[in-house]
């Protein structure tokens, strides 16, 4: 297993539509076991391919955050099939790190995605985890959490990253 280099926001690849995958194959189980430790060790509930650089259709999540005990799935091919209620909570993200907002969310979501032995799994969500699962999409489809904000509070934020990262290169 080895770490892989979590893209920030400026690298185009997180701009790319994850591609389906048709195929899964060992390649693939190496590049999500290298992800879990990168997730892992970047303390991230959840990581999208194409923030380590793969425009995949793919993404992890810890779905035992909020109860500490970890439990690390991957979901393939994600739909979402359900969104319910609204929530208004703060996030962030790992490709924009030290920087967090309020977004609005569905509360409640479910999505249908396909696991690393090729199976169909579904997840029902509420609260921080359907958040977690709506982010990561949204990864997927090339959109930062940002982006569901106006742009006056993104342009702020694209200050206060870019300040953060002066002040780590100095
Ligand atoms: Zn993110």
């Amino acid at each position: 297993m080895s770490l892989l280099r979590v893209r920030n926001w400026l690298d185009p690849v997180l701009r790319k539509k994850g591609e389906r995958i048709e195929n899964i194959d060992e390649n693939l189980v190496r590049l999500v076991s290298d992800m879990y430790e990168t997730m892992l060790e970047a303390k991230g509930a959840g990581l999208a391919a194409n923030q380590i650089g793969e425009a995949k259709s793919l993404f992890v999540v810890d779905i035992g955050i909020e109860t500490g005990e970890r439990n690390l799935v991957t979901v393939i091919n994600p739909v979402i099939t359900a969104m319910e209620d609204e929530e208004i909570a703060e996030e962030g993200c790992l490709s924009i790190p030290e920087v967090f907002a309020e977004v609005k969310r569905a509360r409640h979501v479910e999505l249908k995605g396909v696991d690393l032995k090729g199976n169909e799994v579904r997840y029902e969500a509420e609260g921080f985890l359907a958040r977690a699962f709506q982010h990561e999409m949204e990864h997927l489809s090339g959109t930062l959490f940002w982006d569901n904000l106006s742009s006056v509070k993104r342009n702020i934020l694209k200050r206060k990253f870019k300040k953060l990262r002066k002040e780590a290169d100095a």
